[in-house]
């Protein structure tokens, strides 16, 4: 998509769980290779928005719109491999746990999911009966993307071994081979040395500038104050403000919900 065209329209998202409005007529967009931040504090609901665009759940209310040859089409209720295939991808955190196998084969996962088209489980499931035997091809999808994010060093390491800040570059490596328009990311940098957090906000720079656009959900408003385009600022399912990352520093809800009122 061209530079600043609008590529994600969420309007008027719910989601309600039992009695609970986990996420209340949220509205926001996303434009090509933007970096926008979804913060808030926590049970705010930005992950539940997070699982509304990637398919993971069903919306109760609502419309999310995505980019298409065709324009804008509403996602809501097509299933996550779909979703993935139309050009959204997300890091998958569960997979983390494949630590006795090597980094290389660890992102050749994403390659595989996206021309499979199916679930991570499913995945997995077929590499480990084909007793871990990828194609070649995707082992090629998988080395390029990790040279784009600088880990290619590592890639014959097992998974397990590496430090929490390169496991966190190794999900969004194996989320690039899915090939998307669209990265989403929640809580990146939780529990990330000062070092590493450097280190992740300046790959995604980098992304951003060959044209990526990121949603990143992010609990930590310093992490996300000289990263991000544009801030969305959730409390209790509700959208309280949106803006330019420094106005919302200062905006009078928002100090509010952080420092506790
Ligand atoms: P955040 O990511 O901002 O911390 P969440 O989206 O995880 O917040 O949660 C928002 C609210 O929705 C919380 O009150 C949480 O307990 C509730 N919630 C989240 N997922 C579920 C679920 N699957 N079933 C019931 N309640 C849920
Ligand atoms: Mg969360």
């Amino acid at each position: 998509p061209a530079a600043n065209i609008l590529i994600l329209e969420v309007d008027q998202a719910c989601k309600q769980f039992g009695g609970l409005l986990a996420v209340n007529a949220v509205q926001f967009n996303v434009h090509a290779g933007q970096i926008l931040g979804l913060i808030g504090p926590n049970g705010a609901g930005k992950s539940t928005m997070f699982n509304l665009i990637s398919g993971v759940l069903p919306l109760t209310g609502g419309a999310i719109r995505f980019y298409s040859d065709h324009g804008l089409q509403n996602i809501a209720g097509l299933p996550s491999r779909d979703i993935v295939q139309r050009g959204i991808a997300r890091s998958f955190q569960h997979v983390r746990l494949l630590s006795a196998m090597s980094v290389l084969e660890n992102v050749a996962i994403g390659a595989h999911l996206r021309n499979k088209g199916n679930e991570v489980v499913d995945v997995i499931n077929s590499i480990i009966r084909r007793d871990r035997k990828i194609e070649a091809s995707l082992l090629a999808e998988a080395s390029s993307q990790l040279e784009r994010v600088g880990l290619a060093h590592l890639m014959h390491e097992e998974a397990g071994s590496l430090a929490l800040g390169q496991q966190r570059i190794l999900e969004i490596a194996r989320a690039l081979c899915c090939d998307p328009i669209l990265l989403l990311l929640d809580e990146p940098a939780a529990g990330l040395r000062y070092q590493e957090k450097q280190e992740l906000a300046a790959l995604l720079k980098k992304l951003r500038a060959e044209g990526m656009s990121i949603l990143l959900v992010e609990h930590d408003m310093d992490f996300v104050m000289n990263l991000t385009d544009h801030l969305v600022v959730m409390e209790f399912g509700t959208k309280i403000a949106e803006g330019e990352p420094q106005m919302i520093q200062q905006h009078p809800a928002v100090l509010e919900a952080y420092l506790g009122g």
